[in-house]
């Protein structure tokens, strides 16, 4: 059995007619989830679970072992490494450590989109082959081929990981993400997987009505985890503090995945919601994993999924701690297409090698910012304003469900808000007030009531809809 097989019967059983459900789900909840996830995910997750605690020469024995792999495999299938190697006198029989990798060329989107075929080791039609593509809000996305076979690997990273925060295999879900929720016969966005334990509310649907109908749900779980994004996580922290109402005390912790994490997010969501607040980093083109500690605000990179480098804009390896560089990854995983130094756009502050509150030994990064370029407004003399500079920690936004900048000309921008039913013109006062000292005349905007503001769509929050060509949010940093 295989993730996928629980997949493929998870997929089956959203076909079976509902009062068969009903019927068996008291069977099927029985079930131990780690059975049903597979043989290949329980050998990961019990491999992970002790990778965590490697030494730092026990975690580049590996990772060295890894990248020979990869490369080697490359070389051999791969017309487009093949060139890509020669061209830089490179050969992986000669990778001795880590650093021998650097003498090769980064590659980024650009050489996916114009190389995509040569790099592929197998033909694209090949059984076990899938085709993806990445969500990029900003920016042109693009496909590129990977296994099939993934999914354990990656599920297994995401609960050794979980795990934490307290979470176990088995205990409910409380899903707050990009699914699209059908009604059920109530009116009642829900749907629950007994395979999985997992329980889905509609993250496209968050009034104030259907928010105390999911949280009231939520309260009858009895131990559970909220997975969510974390612009689904903040909605329904403002509305319980606005409506003066307790969150439940049946969550034990918050996974908050799939959008930055701003550290004023995390702190409402555990001040509202009174248990852990975890994160994790991953990026479509799986080159680089990293899970939250249970100690601190940081990222520790896993160093079985992918190699990660953080270079500056010399291409130099950054090592002093607080500098910022680009996370380049070379994955593990996809063997049908090898991403090789692959400069992901992302960016990531550099902490450290080893954790002293945890004593995990591997890559430390911090404030890990994507490289959408929503998230930044252009003040009238050109500079960027970043969003974490704007976004609010406090009662601002509280009678607000969903607010959205929109910027067509450097220097001015739309604030598009959808009003809560008991959002009053003070409250207009009150936002158009805190906004105007933070931007301090570098952005003037106009504010415009609407009744919907679309996600991406995957679901996720755009707090700024940049429409000015070619803004660079690296600048930001
Ligand atoms: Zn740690």
């Amino acid at each position: 059995m295989t993730m996928k097989w629980a997949l493929s019967r998870k997929n089956a059983w959203e076909r079976t007619p509902r009062w068969v459900k009903g019927a068996l789900a008291p069977l099927l909840q029985r079930l131990p989830v780690e059975r049903c996830l597979g043989q290949a995910f329980r050998r990961h997750l019990a491999f992970l679970r002790q990778a965590q605690w490697w030494s730092a020469d026990e975690a580049r024995a590996h990772q060295l072992e890894e990248v020979r792999r990869i490369c080697r495999h490359a070389l051999a299938a791969s017309p487009f490494y093949r060139q890509h190697f020669a061209g830089a006198g490179f050969d992986p029989r000669d990778l001795r450590s880590l650093d021998d990798l650097r003498r090769l060329p980064t590659i980024d989107k650009d050489t996916v989109i114009e190389h995509l075929h040569a790099m592929c080791t197998v033909p694209a039609d090949a059984p076990g082959v899938d085709y993806v593509t990445t969500g990029g809000t900003g920016g042109v996305p693009f496909g590129f081929y990977i296994n099939a076979q993934r999914s354990s690997v990656e599920y297994a990273h995401l609960v050794a990981g979980w795990e934490r925060a307290g979470y176990r295999l088995g205990t409910p879900l409380a899903v707050f993400r990009g699914r699209v929720v059908q009604e059920n016969g109530r009116g009642f966005r829900h749907e629950h997987d007994p395979l999985l334990r997992h329980h889905y509310y509609s993250g496209f649907h968050l009034s104030d009505v259907t928010m105390a109908a999911y949280l009231a749900h939520v309260a009858t779980l009895g131990p559970c985890f909220l997975h969510v994004y974390p612009s689904s996580a903040v909605t329904l922290a403002r509305f319980l503090r606005r409506t003066r109402t307790p969150a439940p005390t049946n969550v034990r912790g918050i996974l908050a995945e799939s959008e930055i994490l701003y550290p004023d997010q995390r702190r409402l969501l555990g001040d509202i919601f009174q248990c852990p607040v975890f994160s994790s980093y991953g990026h479509s083109e799986k080159l680089v994993a990293a899970a939250g500690c249970e100690q601190t605000a940081h990222y520790h990179v896993w160093p079985t999924y992918g190699h990660c480098e953080l270079v500056d804009a010399a291409g130099q390896a950054v090592t002093t701690p607080g500098q910022r560089g680009e996370i380049v990854g070379t994955g593990f995983i996809n063997t049908v297409v090898p991403f090789i130094r692959y400069r992901t756009g992302d960016r990531a502050t550099y902490v450290g090698d080893h954790c002293v509150a945890c004593g995990r030994a591997h890559l430390l990064l911090d404030d890990i910012r994507g490289h959408r370029v929503q998230e930044v407004l252009v003040a009238g003399d050109g500079h960027l304003i970043s969003w974490t500079a704007l976004n609010m920690h406090d009662d601002t936004f509280d009678r607000v469900l969903q607010f959205q900048f929109v910027q067509e000309v450097a220097g001015t921008a739309r604030l598009r808000l959808v009003p809560a039913a008991d959002f009053s013109p003070d409250d207009e006062a009150r936002v158009r007030a805190r906004l105007v000292r933070k931007l301090d005349g570098q952005v003037n905007f106009t504010i415009e009531r609407c009744n919907e503001i679309a996600r991406s769509p995957r679901g996720k929050a755009i707090y700024i809809d940049q429409r000015i060509a070619n803004v660079s949010p690296a600048d930001t940093d």
